[in-house]
Order: C-alpha cells, then structure tokens, then sequence
C-alpha cells in the first residue's frame, strides 16, 4: 500500500460520491434493499490482510448503495430531516481531511476561532443576547443535554448546592415543567443528568401541542428549584409555544426558575420577518437548543446549544486535566462549552454554510419551507384530505377518511411507491401522516409531484378496501 496515494481513494470517493448527489433528483426515495440482502452484500469474515483502499471505497459504495434512504433529495419528507449544501457539504470533507482534534484552542487553533466566529454570526441570526455563551454538539439531544446540565447547576446553586461536587445524592429535588408534547430528547437528557424521568411535572397543552401558560402558573407556585422547558417546533405539528408569556410567568412568580428552550428547528424562524412573531419573547430565555443539521442543511451530526449565562454553561461542561494545554491569552477552549472532550471540528461546516447562504440565503430556506408545506397542506386539503394542524412552520400533519388503518396504509403506500418519502405518527390517538419540509433543495415541483403521488396512493388504498 502506498502510504502517500491520498488520490486513488479520494477520486474514487469525489467521484462516487458527485454520482450520487447528481443523481438525487430523480432517484427514488425509498431504501431498495433488505436487511438480509444488506448483510449478504456486505456481510463476510474479518479481513485478515489489507485490500487497496480505492477498492475499498468502491466496494463500500457499491455495497450500501440500495439500502441508502436518499434523504438528501428535494422529495424527502420524513421525520424532520434537512440535506447538505454544497458548501457545508464540501467543508464537511475538508474537516475530515483536517482531521482537527477541536476540544482545545491549543489543539486546534483554527477550528476554535471558526466556532467563535460562527457562534456571533448565529446569535446574530438566531436574534439571541450578545453574551450567550455557545456549544457545537451531535446534535439537539445533546443540546438539550448540555443546555439542562447548566440549568441543574444555576438552580441547584441557587439552593445552596454544587451539583459538580455534591453530585445529586441528598440534593434538593428539581421539577422540571415541560410540556406534554415535549421532544422525547428531553426526557432522555433528564435521564442522562441523573434527574430522571419522574422530575418532570408534564404541562397541559392545547390542540396544536403548545404549552398552556395558565396551567403553567399554576405548578411554578411550588417554591423548589425549577427548570420550565418551553419548545419552539412541535415534532408532529411544528406548533411554537407562547414563549414571550412563559418567560414572563416563569421570571415573575419563580424568579430563580430557569427556562429552557428546545427549539431543534423551530428556532430558525427567527431569521424570517414573516415567521419572527412568533418567536416573540424568545430572548428572554435562560437557554436553547437547536439543530444545524435539520434547518440549516449542515450535514449529520451538528446540533448547537445557547446559554444566556456563560458561567453555568462553563461550570457544567468545563474539564481541566494536568496534560492539557489551556490558552493563557484566554482563547476559547471548545471543551469547556460540550459534553465531548476529543471532538471534530464541527465548526467548519456550519461556518461554511452560513458563509455560502448568508442572512438572506438562510431566511429563503426557512421561508420557503414554510411556503412549501402550505403548499402541499393546500393542496391536499383541496382534494378532501383532512389537515390537522395550523401549517405555522415546516410541519403538516394528515390523515386519510378519518381511518387508522387507511392512513397507516397510504403511508405504507407512499413509501413504496417511491416518488416521495414521509412517516406516519399518531396525534391525539389518531393516526396520521407527517410531512416535514426541511430540505433547502425543495421547490414546486417536487411538492405538486409528491402531492399528486400522495393523492394516487390513496386512490389506490381506498380502492382495496
Ligand atoms: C429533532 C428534534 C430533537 C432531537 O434532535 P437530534 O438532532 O436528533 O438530536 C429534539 N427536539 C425537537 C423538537 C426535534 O425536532
């Protein structure tokens, strides 16, 4: 093997992987392979001796090729997934090459400077408070994660306890007020930080999944450390809770409260002046937690945490080893702000995305979203199609003849019909089908395609019954 042929491989990779992306269009999207044809494709004893790497890489691509979920494709509606730009896309691979152990300025002194940059340019975006302390992290779970762990700290502290020292054994007890309709990644970070799942008192919400502020008052009235998490972006229906009136509750009658603000994608509305209303208030919180993977189209895995007091943030996340080297000239050390200690650089590809977007970029991809899945709320609605949730964001919810197990087969239908991708849920008992419009490349035509293959699917299903 030749030590120095960066080019076999890396052609092979370019090539392989220009092939796929240019073919994203018009490629169907569904996963075409089983699990067992996936195994046997890729399965096989441990290699015992080395292979070429440029063969390696082609037989790795040739090998996932049917089992990829093409979820980069303008057609892709399930879950709330994003895509990659170009440019993130291209800074992602420079990262790899890079290879920057991004835990310490001193390890990696670029990728420190690139995240402090890109961490201004998103508080400028994003409309948060100029002193926000910043982490890049996987994803919003571990936002969530690190977000609560400086909130654990300041409200425990506030009660007279250093959860870093003390741990949680004889601490007081935290109630965590969080809506009903909470992202699960909250009741996982809860479990994570020791708190467990029993901590949370679950707030009513009305019909669209958002928070009841009165029912909210009423459980802040407990004078015990409390931490609110409010959500911008309901997962099913894109629904933003009444942040500007939790915040204020939340200050006034439990002052040494802290509110959370889980906001995965919700919270990229604030770049639009059309959506921003909505987002009213949003400064006023303690901490937020959202994605650069799903909005922002930042390849996987980049999610990012805000902290309005830096000194928690820090308290619950800093680390300090006799080996390692902290900048005396009080450069930012990425470590002290995400639960990893060696870590990639994953500044880089969220710098490079809003570089190659800009402010105006940024607004066209949450706008356009938006007006994409009205468009598609719209347009199967006008066939009779029953829309189940105010289209606010990005999110559309649907359900077919008033039927689970119509809807369950549409959805069905609709996968293995290829034009299109999305999941089924189940809302208020019901089931239903979820349309997330969350990738950059999305335009009419992929919506009039999808909602004419939607529409067929269901022709069809009705038919069979
Ligand atoms: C997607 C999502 C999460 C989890 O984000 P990951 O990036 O998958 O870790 C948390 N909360 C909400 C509201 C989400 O939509």
């Amino acid at each position: 093997m030749d030590k120095h042929d960066w080019e076999g491989p890396l052609t092979e990779a370019y090539e392989r992987a220009t092939h796929y992306l240019e073919g994203l269009p018009e490629r169907p999207v569904g996963p075409r392979a089983t699990a067992a044809e996936l195994r046997h494709e890729l399965g096989g004893p441990l290699p015992q001796g080395p292979t070429d790497p440029k063969e390696v890489v082609a037989d790795i691509a040739k090998g996932v090729e049917e089992g990829l979920l093409p979820s980069g494709s303008g057609r892709f509606f399930g879950f709330v997934f994003g895509g990659a730009t170009p440019a993130a896309l291209a800074a992602d691979w420079l990262t790899t090459a890079w290879d920057q152990n991004a835990g310490l300025y001193a390890a990696a002194p670029a990728a420190a400077v690139v995240e402090e940059v890109a961490a201004d340019w998103l508080k400028s975006l994003l409309n948060l408070p100029k002193q926000t302390s910043v982490g890049f992290v996987t994803g919003a779970q571990m936002a969530n994660f690190t977000a609560l762990a400086a909130a654990r700290h300041e409200v425990l502290k506030k009660a007279g306890w250093d959860v870093e020292k003390q741990g949680l054994i004889g601490a007081p007890t935290i109630r965590v007020l969080a809506g009903a309709e909470r992202h699960d990644t909250i009741d996982r970070a809860l479990r994570f930080l020791g708190l467990g799942t029993d901590c949370i008192v679950p707030i009513d919400v009305d019909d669209q999944g958002r928070m009841r502020p009165d029912a909210l008052a009423e459980e802040l009235k407990q004078q015990v450390p409390t931490i609110v998490c409010a959500q911008v972006g309901n997962v099913n229906t894109g629904a933003i809770d009444p942040i500007e009136e939790i915040c204020h509750l939340t200050k006034e009658v439990a002052k040494d409260a802290w509110v959370h603000v889980d906001g995965a994608f919700g919270l990229w509305a604030a770049v639009s002046p059309e959506l921003r209303p909505l987002l009213k208030g949003i400064e006023r919180a303690d901490s937020w937690a959202t994605d650069a993977h799903k909005t922002l189209n930042v390849p996987y895995d980049s999610g990012l945490v805000f902290c309005a007091h830096p000194e928690p943030h820090r308290a619950a996340m800093s680390v300090r080893a006799t080996y390692l080297i902290h900048d005396e000239n009080g450069q930012r050390d990425p470590l002290d702000f995400n639960p990893e200690f060696s870590r990639r650089a994953r500044g880089f590809p969220v710098y490079a995305a809003i570089r190659a977007l800009g402010r105006s970029g940024i607004t066209e991809i949450v706008e356009r979203c938006h007006a994409m899945a009205r468009r598609f709320a719209d347009t199967l609605a006008t066939n009779g199609v029953a829309v189940l949730n105010d289209v606010v964001l990005n999110q559309v919810l649907v359900r077919f003849g008033d039927d689970d197990e119509l809807t369950r087969r549409v959805v069905k239908a609709v996968q293995d019909d290829g034009t299109c991708w999305m999941s089924g849920t189940t809302w208020h008992g019901q089931a239903a089908m979820r349309i997330s419009v969350s990738n950059w490349s999305t335009d009419e035509s992929d919506i009039d395609r999808s909602a004419a293959a939607v529409l067929r699917c269901l022709a069809v299903a009705q038919r069979l019954r």
